[in-house]
């Protein structure tokens, strides 16, 4: 893993190595393929954070299932509608299906929070979330999460998809803001 990089003037050192990723994810996948297997689940990955989370996982499922990408679009809504979400591409019918959200992160849950009232509505069979990365302690927003691959301490991350103002998302390892250190 190469030492510290530099992206917009701020510093970031390594975290996790592409060879911990790469295991947490097969075994992530695994696990998956045990609870999932004859349920044909169907995979709602949510861009842009999650796009290589999520190829590297499906990759590794060895059941049938599918896979559709979505983008989540936040605005202020009036007083009475409040903080709204809206989901860009969501064009699969989940009614009945059982699904997995994948996710990047989850930080003070807001994004998941406001947007999985829209899932729950279309009555799926089953929904449960899968995140790379869980940082509990800035949760503001309750958020079941049932599928982890790692718990990190409150610091900013970026890379294997995760960016800083846009940048940093191909870098294959996970590297944190040194300031946070
Ligand atoms: P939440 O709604 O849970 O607060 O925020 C979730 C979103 O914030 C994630 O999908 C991600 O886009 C962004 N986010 C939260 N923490 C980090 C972080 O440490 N690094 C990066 N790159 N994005 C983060
Ligand atoms: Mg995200």
């Amino acid at each position: 893993m190469s030492s510290t990089i530099t992206l917009q003037d701020k510093e970031f050192v390594p975290f996790i190595s592409e060879q911990e990723i790469t295991e947490k994810i097969k075994t992530l996948a695994t696990q998956l393929a045990k609870d999932y297997d004859g349920k044909k689940p169907l995979f709602i990955a949510i861009l842009n954070g999650s796009f290589m989370f999520a190829a590297a996982l499906f990759k590794e499922l060895a059941i049938e299932a599918e896979i559709s990408f979505i983008k989540l679009a936040s605005y202020k809504g009036t007083k009475s509608t409040g903080h709204v979400i809206t989901a860009i591409g969501l064009d699969t019918d989940i009614t009945d299906r059982h699904v997995i959200i994948l996710e990047d992160i989850i930080d003070t849950g807001k994004t998941l929070h406001s947007f999985l009232p829209q899932l729950y509505n279309q009555h799926p069979a089953s929904l449960k979330i899968a995140v790379l990365l869980d940082k509990p302690e800035p949760r503001k927003f309750d958020v079941p999460v049932h599928y982890v691959c790692f718990t990190i301490p409150n610091k900013f991350v970026l890379g294997f998809g995760l960016d800083f103002d846009g940048f940093g998302r191909n870098i294959k390892e996970i590297y944190k803001l040194k300031e946070d250190e």
